[in-house]
């Protein structure tokens, strides 16, 4: 890692980037991991948000956050807590790419005309699409794409063009266990749909996404190239853009600006202390995920009759008709003690990390398996929807790192057996073959590794842009 004192953070000096991001968690964290990284090499940052999940400035004090206000006083809020409660997620990204494509142009002018530190370009998150890619240009800005999930699942994205010809999509029930033999190792069922009332608009996002970043000056990955080298070969040759895989971004350093601990984090770390190294079973389903109660309840009694400690996330509201814990049944909390213990949220980049951690039950967000695979524990698969399934396939089939559970299948005798299959020691060596990969993840960070050549050079990329003028 380079001195700050060299000569060539003087030349960054000055220099600042602009970041639009996706204002869900999976997108807006590694939005703000890579605004550390960029931060750390001299640029300093100014962060475009929604006022839709509203983040909180004071837990960044390295940046400086924009509100873009996306309604005019007096109207009504399309984006506001009761309108977007029940909306399903294409509805959504759609309503957000409707309500601030115009208050974008608006903020990205005033930050690029208004002065202050030459604006080396804007970074935005790939869902944003095109509209991005039409404002900069206007505006005389670069814009580089940041892509949050992984290059396999981006190829699939690609290919759903070709996928709609053939007849895999949309998906059908009797073909779910086929081979798609032009994405192989997926099968139909790994295709990554999102459920929506309008599949219509799932396309439209999709080939936005695509075109988007084909028409941007380069497009950044949160993976690495060991892990996924052959997708990088297909996205190159798809999108003819420069890409720089730099990844593992939350392990670029260890005091990145946005790692925080609150004080339910430091109790959770207590807890996990008195537990023994790798007997415990980590469960979350991210951000955005929400099951059924009946599922919620299997999930419950599978954890417990487990018989291994466990630490379970549950979101307020992400079981669907209840507010949180409330279903479950009495007295079940009390039953099993210090053995298990539930939370709203938590740091999980820490939890991860923990030596007590032996398993991580996961939905197969493309953060979480990062995640997951930079501290090398073993999963449990039960992708629920979009890229998460195509990640899923390659923990199981692939990288070989996890078991998969599917949802359809999430009863609580499966579950207990697929828990004691992770866990067990030596279970067929998937264990070596974690840390294995781990220490690849720790290769491509290191100075001669492939990562942090990639960011070597998109930070001479996006400094050989000049100043804010625009030039194709
Ligand atoms: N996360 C967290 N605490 C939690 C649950 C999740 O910090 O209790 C973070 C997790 O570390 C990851 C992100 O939320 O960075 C979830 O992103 P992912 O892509 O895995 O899934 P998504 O939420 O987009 O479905």
């Amino acid at each position: 890692m380079e001195n700050p004192q060299t000569p060539i953070m003087e030349e960054r000096k000055g220099r600042r980037i602009i970041m639009f991001p996706l204002p869900f968690p999976g997108h807006f964290n590694p939005m703000i991991e890579l605004a550390g990284i960029f931060h750390h090499r001299g640029f300093s940052v100014t962060i475009l948000h929604t006022s839709y999940n509203f983040p909180d400035p004071s837990r960044h004090s390295h940046f400086t956050f924009r509100n873009v206000p996306h309604n005019k006083e007096g109207e009504e809020d399309p984006l506001s807590q009761s309108e977007t409660s029940g909306m399903d997620l294409i509805a959504l990204i759609r309503q957000l790419k409707q309500s601030y494509a115009e208050p974008f142009r608006q903020s990205l002018a005033a930050e690029v005309r208004g002065g202050g530190d030459t604006v080396c370009c804007l970074v935005s998150d790939a869902i944003w699409g095109r509209n991005t890619a039409v404002v900069a240009e206007e505006i005389g800005v670069r814009r580089v794409v940041l892509r949050t999930g992984g290059a396999a699942s981006f190829c699939a994205f690609a290919a759903f063009p070709l996928l709609r010809d053939k007849g895999y999509l949309p998906i059908q029930d009797s073909r779910l266990d086929e081979p798609v033999t032009e994405l192989p190792p997926l099968k139909v069922k790994d295709l990554p749909i999102i459920e929506t009332k309008e599949p219509g608009d799932l396309y439209r996002v999709v080939n936005d996404m695509v075109e988007g970043a084909k028409l941007s000056s380069g497009v950044i990955w949160n993976t690495f190239e060991d892990l996924e080298r052959f997708h990088f070969m297909d996205c190159n040759s798809k999108l003819q853009v420069p890409f720089f895989p730099i990844g593992p971004f939350h392990k670029h350093r260890d005091d990145l600006p946005f790692n925080t601990k609150n004080m339910e984090d430091c109790k959770t770390t207590e807890w996990l202390n008195k537990k023994d190294p790798q007997s415990v079973v980590y469960a979350s389903f991210g951000s955005l995920a929400a099951i059924e109660e009946k599922e919620f309840l299997e999930i419950a009694w599978g954890l417990r009759n487990s018989e291994r400690p466990f630490l379970w996330i549950v979101r307020p509201g992400s079981v669907r008709g209840s507010e949180w814990l409330e279903s479950l049944p009495c007295g079940f909390i009390e039953n099993f003690g210090d053995k298990g213990k539930i939370v709203k949220w938590t740091n999980q980049l820490e939890v991860l990390a923990h030596p007590s951690v032996g398993a991580f039950w996961t939905h197969c967000g493309w953060n979480s398996t990062l995640e997951s695979i930079s501290e090398g524990v073993p999963m449990i698969c039960t992708p629920c929807f979009s890229d998460q399934h195509v990640n899923a396939r390659y923990i199981v089939d692939v990288w070989r790192v996890g078991l998969v559970l599917e949802r359809s299948k999430m009863e609580r005798k499966e579950i207990e057996k697929v828990i004691r299959s992770v866990m067990m020691e030596n279970g067929d060596g998937m264990k070596e073959r974690c840390l294995e990969l781990k220490e690849k993840a720790n290769v491509c960070l290191s100075e001669e590794g492939s990562s942090s050549k990639y960011l070597d050079k998109l930070v001479s990329h996006v400094l050989s842009f000049g100043s804010y003028a625009f030039a194709s």
